[in-house]
């Protein structure tokens, strides 16, 4: 996993817009965590072309950092695709994921991408995690992060 600021050019100070960008890619999850809010914005997602033309959209707006969350981005068709992509530019890229779906594929890609990885982990035991995210999930998470 890379450090963050490694790909971040130094600051323009004629440049001063927003530097980073939260974006919920899709509202689909694997899960259904109880304080889950993604159902709220279900309204469509865009196409992958739509998703490329964002990213061209940020970087010359001077965003620094795109963080991609949902719903779970590892899970959908387009995500590596947009990881890739988004790995290509002088950004950083930081993805949020349950962690259910790191299998040793998506990990190699994620490292040869440079991707910061934010695992979501609530509370240091399975029974208070499991009661968020429901049964089986501890481990499959734990098994990810170990990854
Ligand atoms: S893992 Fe995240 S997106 Fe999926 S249900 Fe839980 S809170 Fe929602």
């Amino acid at each position: 996993m890379k450090r963050k600021g490694s790909k971040q050019k130094k600051d323009d100070p004629d440049k001063r817009g927003p530097k980073f960008l939260i974006w919920l890619v899709t509202t689909k999850c694997n899960l259904k965590c109880s304080h889950c809010y993604a159902a709220k914005f279900a309204d469509g997602e865009l196409s992958l072309e739509e998703k490329f033309s964002v990213v061209r959209d940020a970087v010359q707006t001077g965003i620094k950092e795109i963080n991609l969350t949902g719903g779970e981005i590892l899970l959908h068709k387009d995500g590596l695709k947009l990881i890739n992509y988004i790995a290509e530019q002088e950004i950083d890229l930081n993805v949020f994921t349950n962690g259910t779906t790191l299998s040793e594929e998506i990990v190699k890609e994620l490292a040869k991408n440079e991707v910061f990885i934010e695992l979501s982990i609530d509370g240091a035991k399975k029974e208070s995690h499991e009661k968020i995210r429901g049964a089986g999930t501890w481990e499959l998470t734990i098994s990810g992060a170990r990854r």
